[in-house]
Protein backbone atom coordinates (compact mmCIF):
# COMPACT_ATOMS: atom_id res chain seq x y z
CA UNK A 1 0.00 0.00 0.00
CA UNK A 2 1.30 3.61 -0.82
CA UNK A 3 1.98 6.40 1.83
CA UNK A 4 0.33 9.38 0.13
CA UNK A 5 -1.84 9.33 -3.36
CA UNK A 6 -2.14 13.08 -4.19
CA UNK A 7 -5.35 13.05 -6.69
CA UNK A 8 -6.86 15.15 -9.22
CA UNK A 9 -4.51 17.63 -10.05
CA UNK A 10 -2.45 18.60 -13.40
CA UNK A 11 1.29 17.53 -13.52
CA UNK A 12 4.06 20.05 -14.88
CA UNK A 13 6.54 17.10 -16.00
CA UNK A 14 9.69 19.04 -17.52
CA UNK A 15 10.35 16.01 -19.90
CA UNK A 16 6.14 14.95 -20.37
CA UNK A 17 4.91 18.53 -20.16
CA UNK A 18 1.29 18.41 -19.14
CA UNK A 19 -0.48 15.39 -17.68
CA UNK A 20 -3.62 14.84 -15.91
CA UNK A 21 -2.71 11.97 -13.34
CA UNK A 22 -2.73 10.58 -9.76
CA UNK A 23 0.93 10.64 -8.03
CA UNK A 24 1.28 7.64 -5.41
CA UNK A 25 4.34 8.29 -2.93
CA UNK A 26 5.98 5.15 -0.91
CA UNK A 27 8.56 6.31 1.77
CA UNK A 28 10.93 9.27 -0.06
CA UNK A 29 9.87 8.15 -3.27
CA UNK A 30 7.72 8.89 -6.36
CA UNK A 31 6.04 4.97 -6.83
CA UNK A 32 3.61 5.95 -9.52
CA UNK A 33 2.26 8.36 -12.26
CA UNK A 34 -1.00 6.84 -13.55
CA UNK A 35 -4.53 7.41 -14.02
CA UNK A 36 -5.33 4.32 -11.59
CA UNK A 37 -6.78 4.83 -8.12
CA UNK A 38 -4.59 3.16 -5.75
CA UNK A 39 -5.04 2.57 -1.83
CA UNK A 40 -3.15 5.01 0.49
CA UNK A 41 -3.23 5.55 3.90
CA UNK A 42 -3.36 9.30 3.34
CA UNK A 43 -4.92 11.10 0.27
CA UNK A 44 -4.54 14.57 -0.66
CA UNK A 45 -7.03 16.50 -3.08
CA UNK A 46 -4.99 18.38 -5.77
CA UNK A 47 -8.01 19.25 -8.24
CA UNK A 48 -7.82 22.33 -9.93
CA UNK A 49 -4.04 22.43 -8.85
CA UNK A 50 -0.68 22.55 -10.64
CA UNK A 51 1.58 19.62 -9.58
CA UNK A 52 5.61 20.04 -10.08
CA UNK A 53 8.29 18.84 -9.04
CA UNK A 54 10.31 20.93 -6.10
CA UNK A 55 11.88 23.84 -6.84
CA UNK A 56 15.97 23.76 -6.89
CA UNK A 57 17.39 27.31 -5.57
CA UNK A 58 21.28 26.69 -7.18
CA UNK A 59 21.90 30.13 -5.30
CA UNK A 60 21.29 30.78 -2.07
CA UNK A 61 22.64 32.50 1.02
CA UNK A 62 22.83 30.08 4.30
CA UNK A 63 22.16 32.18 7.71
CA UNK A 64 24.53 32.57 10.09
CA UNK A 65 25.35 30.14 12.70
CA UNK A 66 25.60 30.73 16.56
CA UNK A 67 26.85 29.47 19.67
CA UNK A 68 27.15 26.41 17.20
CA UNK A 69 23.22 26.15 16.65
CA UNK A 70 21.73 25.44 12.94
CA UNK A 71 19.74 28.96 12.55
CA UNK A 72 16.90 27.35 9.70
CA UNK A 73 15.83 31.12 8.87
CA UNK A 74 16.24 30.78 5.66
CA UNK A 75 15.23 27.24 4.86
CA UNK A 76 12.08 27.52 5.98
CA UNK A 77 11.69 30.63 3.51
CA UNK A 78 12.91 28.51 0.97
CA UNK A 79 10.00 25.39 1.89
CA UNK A 80 7.35 28.61 1.76
CA UNK A 81 8.50 29.53 -1.76
CA UNK A 82 8.17 25.73 -2.73
CA UNK A 83 11.85 25.03 -3.00
CA UNK A 84 12.44 21.54 -1.99
CA UNK A 85 16.06 22.13 -2.10
CA UNK A 86 18.65 24.75 -1.57
CA UNK A 87 22.11 25.21 -2.58
CA UNK A 88 24.15 27.65 -0.11
CA UNK A 89 27.85 28.78 0.45
CA UNK A 90 27.74 30.84 -2.86
CA UNK A 91 29.71 34.19 -3.68
CA UNK A 92 32.62 33.20 -1.80
CA UNK A 93 31.08 33.52 1.41
CA UNK A 94 30.51 30.49 4.10
CA UNK A 95 27.74 33.11 5.86
CA UNK A 96 27.34 30.00 8.04
CA UNK A 97 30.88 30.99 9.30
CA UNK A 98 31.70 27.40 9.72
CA UNK A 99 33.95 24.81 7.12
CA UNK A 100 31.41 23.94 4.92
CA UNK A 101 31.88 20.24 5.81
CA UNK A 102 31.89 21.24 9.18
CA UNK A 103 28.36 23.12 8.67
CA UNK A 104 26.86 19.97 6.66
CA UNK A 105 27.70 17.99 9.18
CA UNK A 106 25.46 20.68 11.71
CA UNK A 107 22.18 20.49 9.82
CA UNK A 108 22.17 17.01 9.67
CA UNK A 109 22.58 16.52 13.52
CA UNK A 110 20.32 19.33 13.78
CA UNK A 111 17.52 18.59 11.10
CA UNK A 112 16.71 20.28 8.53
CA UNK A 113 13.27 21.34 6.39
CA UNK A 114 14.71 20.80 2.73
CA UNK A 115 17.31 19.43 1.21
CA UNK A 116 20.97 21.39 1.20
CA UNK A 117 23.39 21.48 -0.49
CA UNK A 118 26.73 23.78 -0.17
CA UNK A 119 29.63 25.09 -1.25
CA UNK A 120 32.58 26.05 -0.29
CA UNK A 121 33.25 29.44 -0.47
CA UNK A 122 36.85 30.63 -1.57
CA UNK A 123 36.91 33.94 -0.13
CA UNK A 124 35.92 32.36 3.18
CA UNK A 125 38.95 30.36 2.89
CA UNK A 126 41.26 32.71 1.93
CA UNK A 127 40.25 34.56 5.07
CA UNK A 128 40.83 31.80 7.09
CA UNK A 129 44.51 31.72 6.47
CA UNK A 130 45.06 35.50 7.10
CA UNK A 131 44.95 36.12 3.17
CA UNK A 132 42.92 39.77 3.05
CA UNK A 133 39.97 39.96 -0.40
CA UNK A 134 41.96 42.58 -2.13
CA UNK A 135 45.38 41.04 -1.74
CA UNK A 136 46.91 38.57 -4.42
CA UNK A 137 48.94 35.70 -3.29
CA UNK A 138 51.44 33.40 -5.31
CA UNK A 139 51.28 29.97 -5.84
CA UNK A 140 52.56 28.74 -2.81
CA UNK A 141 50.28 30.34 -0.43
CA UNK A 142 47.95 29.17 -3.06
CA UNK A 143 49.24 25.38 -2.42
CA UNK A 144 48.47 26.28 1.94
CA UNK A 145 45.20 26.59 1.40
CA UNK A 146 44.39 23.53 -1.40
CA UNK A 147 44.20 21.06 1.90
CA UNK A 148 40.88 23.50 3.55
CA UNK A 149 39.62 23.32 0.38
CA UNK A 150 39.95 19.62 -0.40
CA UNK A 151 38.82 19.17 3.05
CA UNK A 152 35.54 20.51 2.28
CA UNK A 153 35.26 18.89 -1.04
CA UNK A 154 36.00 15.56 0.97
CA UNK A 155 33.34 16.20 3.55
CA UNK A 156 30.75 16.67 0.66
CA UNK A 157 30.93 20.38 -0.81
CA UNK A 158 29.20 20.42 -4.06
CA UNK A 159 32.20 23.08 -5.15
CA UNK A 160 33.86 26.19 -4.38
CA UNK A 161 32.34 29.61 -4.70
CA UNK A 162 34.00 32.61 -5.75
CA UNK A 163 33.17 36.34 -4.68
CA UNK A 164 35.20 38.27 -7.28
CA UNK A 165 33.46 41.30 -7.29
CA UNK A 166 34.17 41.12 -2.89
CA UNK A 167 37.21 39.89 -3.19
CA UNK A 168 39.26 41.83 -6.54
CA UNK A 169 42.69 40.25 -5.12
CA UNK A 170 41.95 36.89 -6.70
CA UNK A 171 43.52 36.85 -10.02
CA UNK A 172 43.08 35.00 -13.14
CA UNK A 173 46.23 33.03 -12.61
CA UNK A 174 44.67 32.26 -8.95
CA UNK A 175 41.51 30.78 -9.94
CA UNK A 176 42.76 28.53 -12.76
CA UNK A 177 45.17 27.14 -9.82
CA UNK A 178 41.33 26.56 -8.09
CA UNK A 179 40.04 25.34 -11.55
CA UNK A 180 42.46 22.31 -11.63
CA UNK A 181 42.47 21.58 -8.12
CA UNK A 182 38.43 21.14 -8.37
CA UNK A 183 39.17 19.06 -11.81
CA UNK A 184 39.78 16.24 -9.63
CA UNK A 185 36.83 16.11 -8.17
CA UNK A 186 34.07 15.10 -11.04
CA UNK A 187 31.05 16.50 -11.00
CA UNK A 188 31.56 19.39 -8.61
CA UNK A 189 31.31 23.14 -9.83
CA UNK A 190 32.73 26.62 -9.40
CA UNK A 191 29.98 29.31 -8.74
CA UNK A 192 31.09 32.68 -9.39
CA UNK A 193 30.05 35.91 -8.45
CA UNK A 194 31.56 37.91 -11.55
CA UNK A 195 34.55 40.72 -11.37
CA UNK A 196 32.85 43.57 -12.17
CA UNK A 197 29.01 44.65 -13.01
CA UNK A 198 27.92 47.15 -15.73
CA UNK A 199 30.18 48.57 -18.14
CA UNK A 200 32.79 46.09 -17.80
CA UNK A 201 30.26 43.09 -17.07
CA UNK A 202 31.27 41.33 -20.75
CA UNK A 203 34.84 41.62 -19.67
CA UNK A 204 34.27 39.76 -16.71
CA UNK A 205 32.16 37.19 -18.27
CA UNK A 206 34.92 36.76 -20.47
CA UNK A 207 37.21 35.87 -17.61
CA UNK A 208 34.37 33.05 -16.49
CA UNK A 209 34.37 31.83 -19.79
CA UNK A 210 38.21 31.62 -20.36
CA UNK A 211 37.72 29.96 -16.10
CA UNK A 212 35.43 26.97 -17.93
CA UNK A 213 37.27 26.32 -20.91
CA UNK A 214 40.72 26.09 -19.03
CA UNK A 215 39.85 23.80 -16.54
CA UNK A 216 36.98 21.76 -18.10
CA UNK A 217 35.03 22.21 -14.68
CA UNK A 218 32.16 23.49 -14.84
CA UNK A 219 30.93 27.04 -14.37
CA UNK A 220 28.00 28.44 -12.75
CA UNK A 221 27.93 32.53 -13.04
CA UNK A 222 25.93 33.60 -10.30
CA UNK A 223 22.98 36.27 -10.52
CA UNK A 224 23.63 37.71 -13.98
CA UNK A 225 20.75 40.39 -13.49
CA UNK A 226 23.02 42.17 -11.54
CA UNK A 227 25.86 41.75 -13.76
CA UNK A 228 24.45 42.56 -17.25
CA UNK A 229 21.17 44.10 -16.86
CA UNK A 230 22.48 47.61 -17.41
CA UNK A 231 22.61 47.49 -21.17
CA UNK A 232 24.70 44.43 -21.58
CA UNK A 233 22.13 41.09 -21.20
CA UNK A 234 21.74 40.76 -25.25
CA UNK A 235 25.89 40.45 -25.86
CA UNK A 236 26.32 38.57 -22.70
CA UNK A 237 23.61 35.96 -23.38
CA UNK A 238 25.32 35.82 -26.69
CA UNK A 239 28.36 35.43 -25.26
CA UNK A 240 26.88 32.03 -23.05
CA UNK A 241 25.29 30.32 -26.43
CA UNK A 242 28.56 30.67 -27.78
CA UNK A 243 30.54 29.14 -25.70
CA UNK A 244 28.07 26.48 -25.16
CA UNK A 245 28.09 25.69 -28.81
CA UNK A 246 31.70 25.32 -28.31
CA UNK A 247 31.54 22.74 -25.86
CA UNK A 248 32.41 25.34 -23.39
CA UNK A 249 30.53 24.03 -19.90
CA UNK A 250 29.69 27.93 -18.64
CA UNK A 251 25.47 28.76 -17.70
CA UNK A 252 24.02 31.00 -15.10
CA UNK A 253 21.21 31.32 -12.75
CA UNK A 254 18.65 34.73 -12.10
CA UNK A 255 16.50 36.15 -9.92
CA UNK A 256 13.63 38.45 -10.53
CA UNK A 257 13.80 41.52 -9.83
CA UNK A 258 15.35 45.03 -10.98
CA UNK A 259 17.55 45.76 -7.33
CA UNK A 260 20.56 43.85 -5.85
CA UNK A 261 21.16 43.82 -2.17
CA UNK A 262 24.14 43.91 -0.32
CA UNK A 263 26.40 44.83 2.15
CA UNK A 264 27.07 48.47 2.58
CA UNK A 265 30.62 47.92 3.20
CA UNK A 266 30.78 45.99 -0.33
CA UNK A 267 33.49 46.77 -2.90
CA UNK A 268 30.28 47.35 -5.22
CA UNK A 269 29.27 50.32 -3.36
CA UNK A 270 33.38 52.08 -3.82
CA UNK A 271 33.80 55.16 -5.17
CA UNK A 272 32.32 55.54 -9.08
CA UNK A 273 29.63 53.11 -8.83
CA UNK A 274 26.74 55.58 -9.27
CA UNK A 275 28.53 56.89 -12.46
CA UNK A 276 28.68 53.13 -13.53
CA UNK A 277 25.06 52.43 -12.71
CA UNK A 278 23.80 56.10 -14.02
CA UNK A 279 22.33 56.78 -10.38
CA UNK A 280 22.11 58.76 -7.21
CA UNK A 281 22.39 57.71 -3.85
CA UNK A 282 18.79 57.96 -3.64
CA UNK A 283 18.89 54.79 -6.02
CA UNK A 284 19.48 52.45 -2.45
CA UNK A 285 17.18 51.59 0.67
CA UNK A 286 18.37 50.70 3.47
CA UNK A 287 17.06 47.16 4.65
CA UNK A 288 18.12 46.74 8.09
CA UNK A 289 19.53 48.49 11.03
CA UNK A 290 18.25 52.29 12.65
CA UNK A 291 17.77 53.36 8.77
CA UNK A 292 15.63 50.96 8.01
CA UNK A 293 13.12 51.58 5.25
CA UNK A 294 14.93 54.82 4.11
CA UNK A 295 16.26 56.05 1.08
CA UNK A 296 19.98 56.49 1.33
CA UNK A 297 21.42 59.96 1.15
CA UNK A 298 25.08 61.36 0.86
CA UNK A 299 25.42 61.46 4.78
CA UNK A 300 23.44 58.28 5.34
CA UNK A 301 25.59 56.04 2.93
CA UNK A 302 28.75 57.52 4.43
CA UNK A 303 27.65 56.54 7.95
CA UNK A 304 26.06 53.13 7.28
CA UNK A 305 29.80 52.81 4.84
CA UNK A 306 32.15 53.53 7.97
CA UNK A 307 30.30 52.58 11.27
CA UNK A 308 28.08 49.75 10.09
CA UNK A 309 29.20 48.23 7.04
CA UNK A 310 27.19 45.01 7.68
CA UNK A 311 23.97 46.75 6.86
CA UNK A 312 22.15 45.12 3.59
CA UNK A 313 20.97 47.62 1.38
CA UNK A 314 19.03 47.28 -1.94
CA UNK A 315 19.81 48.72 -4.53
CA UNK A 316 17.27 49.48 -7.42
CA UNK A 317 19.96 50.13 -10.69
CA UNK A 318 18.95 47.34 -13.11
CA UNK A 319 16.82 47.77 -16.27
CA UNK A 320 13.48 45.63 -16.32
CA UNK A 321 13.15 44.32 -20.20
CA UNK A 322 17.11 43.00 -19.19
CA UNK A 323 16.09 41.43 -15.95
CA UNK A 324 13.03 39.53 -18.15
CA UNK A 325 15.50 38.91 -21.27
CA UNK A 326 17.70 36.35 -18.72
CA UNK A 327 14.26 34.91 -17.07
CA UNK A 328 13.31 34.08 -20.84
CA UNK A 329 16.69 32.66 -22.13
CA UNK A 330 16.19 28.85 -22.23
CA UNK A 331 19.31 27.54 -20.40
CA UNK A 332 19.18 30.01 -17.88
CA UNK A 333 18.04 28.94 -14.11
CA UNK A 334 16.13 30.34 -11.77
CA UNK A 335 17.79 30.97 -8.56
CA UNK A 336 17.04 33.18 -5.04
CA UNK A 337 20.09 34.57 -4.53
CA UNK A 338 18.06 35.30 -1.01
CA UNK A 339 19.18 36.42 1.99
CA UNK A 340 17.45 37.39 5.18
CA UNK A 341 18.91 38.10 8.63
CA UNK A 342 15.66 38.07 11.19
CA UNK A 343 13.16 38.87 8.52
CA UNK A 344 15.12 41.64 6.53
CA UNK A 345 17.00 41.60 4.03
CA UNK A 346 15.71 41.50 -0.16
CA UNK A 347 12.14 40.26 -0.72
CA UNK A 348 13.63 37.26 -3.36
CA UNK A 349 14.38 35.22 -0.18
CA UNK A 350 10.90 34.41 0.49
CA UNK A 351 8.99 35.27 -3.54
CA UNK A 352 11.39 34.44 -6.20
CA UNK A 353 9.86 31.44 -7.93
CA UNK A 354 6.05 32.36 -6.99
CA UNK A 355 7.14 35.50 -8.72
CA UNK A 356 8.38 33.90 -12.10
CA UNK A 357 5.27 32.26 -12.04
CA UNK A 358 2.62 35.17 -11.32
CA UNK A 359 4.00 37.81 -12.98
CA UNK A 360 6.37 36.52 -15.49
CA UNK A 361 4.48 33.31 -16.73
CA UNK A 362 0.56 34.15 -15.60
CA UNK A 363 0.22 38.10 -16.24
CA UNK A 364 2.80 39.18 -18.68
CA UNK A 365 2.78 35.82 -20.73
CA UNK A 366 6.75 36.46 -20.96
CA UNK A 367 7.33 32.09 -20.84
CA UNK A 368 5.54 29.17 -21.03
CA UNK A 369 4.73 27.55 -17.59
CA UNK A 370 6.42 24.13 -18.43
CA UNK A 371 9.59 26.05 -19.75
CA UNK A 372 9.52 28.17 -16.52
CA UNK A 373 9.05 24.65 -13.98
CA UNK A 374 11.91 23.32 -15.82
CA UNK A 375 14.47 26.59 -15.37
CA UNK A 376 12.77 25.78 -11.43
CA UNK A 377 13.95 22.01 -11.79
CA UNK A 378 15.35 19.92 -14.19
CA UNK A 379 17.76 22.35 -15.60
CA UNK A 380 19.18 23.05 -12.30
CA UNK A 381 19.18 19.15 -11.23
CA UNK A 382 20.91 18.30 -14.45
CA UNK A 383 23.60 21.04 -13.60
CA UNK A 384 24.26 19.70 -10.35
CA UNK A 385 24.03 16.07 -11.23
CA UNK A 386 21.01 14.93 -9.12
CA UNK A 387 19.97 12.29 -11.06
CA UNK A 388 16.68 11.57 -8.59
CA UNK A 389 15.42 15.19 -8.77
CA UNK A 390 13.60 17.33 -11.29
CA UNK A 391 11.43 15.36 -13.07
CA UNK A 392 7.37 14.26 -11.26
CA UNK A 393 8.44 10.33 -12.94
CA UNK A 394 8.10 6.89 -11.09
CA UNK A 395 11.80 6.66 -9.13
CA UNK A 396 12.34 10.14 -8.60
CA UNK A 397 12.47 12.09 -4.99
CA UNK A 398 8.71 12.98 -3.72
CA UNK A 399 10.36 16.57 -3.47
CA UNK A 400 6.79 18.65 -4.95
CA UNK A 401 4.71 21.53 -5.18
CA UNK A 402 1.06 21.79 -5.51
CA UNK A 403 0.52 25.42 -5.99
CA UNK A 404 -2.53 27.05 -7.29
CA UNK A 405 -2.23 29.00 -10.73
CA UNK A 406 -4.60 31.52 -10.45
CA UNK A 407 -3.21 32.92 -7.48
CA UNK A 408 0.37 32.10 -7.44
CA UNK A 409 2.67 34.89 -6.39
CA UNK A 410 5.28 36.74 -4.33
CA UNK A 411 3.79 38.80 -1.28
CA UNK A 412 7.20 40.51 -0.40
CA UNK A 413 8.08 43.53 -0.86
CA UNK A 414 11.06 45.46 -0.05
CA UNK A 415 9.91 46.72 3.21
CA UNK A 416 8.15 43.49 3.92
CA UNK A 417 10.64 40.98 2.72
CA UNK A 418 9.64 38.11 5.07
CA UNK A 419 6.12 37.83 3.64
CA UNK A 420 5.38 34.44 2.61
CA UNK A 421 3.52 33.67 -1.34
CA UNK A 422 0.84 33.64 -2.35
CA UNK A 423 -0.88 30.14 -3.83
CA UNK A 424 1.95 27.66 -3.03
CA UNK A 425 -0.62 25.17 -1.54
CA UNK A 426 1.57 22.60 -0.29
CA UNK A 427 5.42 21.37 -0.33
CA UNK A 428 6.94 17.90 0.01
CA UNK A 429 10.41 17.03 1.00
CA UNK A 430 10.54 13.66 0.39
CA UNK A 431 7.22 12.38 0.59
CA UNK A 432 6.29 14.44 3.71
CA UNK A 433 4.58 17.94 3.64
CA UNK A 434 6.63 20.80 5.30
CA UNK A 435 4.16 23.50 3.68
CA UNK A 436 0.23 22.28 4.39
CA UNK A 437 -2.64 24.68 3.02
CA UNK A 438 -0.33 27.21 2.86
CA UNK A 439 1.19 27.25 6.13
CA UNK A 440 4.58 26.39 6.56
CA UNK A 441 4.42 22.86 8.89
CA UNK A 442 7.79 22.47 9.89
CA UNK A 443 9.63 19.56 10.10
CA UNK A 444 13.38 17.61 9.33
CA UNK A 445 13.01 15.46 6.34
CA UNK A 446 15.08 17.22 4.23
CA UNK A 447 18.61 15.56 3.69
CA UNK A 448 21.55 17.10 3.44
CA UNK A 449 23.52 16.29 0.32
CA UNK A 450 27.05 15.62 0.01
CA UNK A 451 28.91 15.28 -3.18
CA UNK A 452 31.17 12.16 -3.81
CA UNK A 453 29.03 10.22 -1.63
ZN1 LIG B 1 26.67 37.14 -5.32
Amino acid sequence: MLDLLIKGGTIIDPVLGRITANIGIKGHTINLVSEQEVEASEVLEASGLIITPGFIDIHMHESEVENNTANLEMLEYMAGMGVTTAVGGNCGLNTCKQDAGAYLDLLEASGIPVNYIGYTGYGYIREQYGHELDRPINHSEFLELAPLIRKNLDQGACGVSLGLEYAPGISTEEMLWLGSLVRDYPGRLISVHYRYDARRSLEALAELIILARETAVPVQVSHIGSCNAFGQMSSALDMFDAAYADGVDVSADVYPYNAFSTMIGSPVFDEGCFEKWNKSYDSLLVAEGKYRGQRCTESIFRELRRQAPETLLVAFVMNDAEVTEAIKHPRIMIASDGFLRSGQGHPRGTGAFPRVLGKYVRDEKQLDLVEAIKKMTLLPAERLGLPDKGRVAQGYDADLVIFNYDTVMDQSGYENPETPPRGIEHVLVGGKAVVKNSNYNGGDNGRVIRFGR
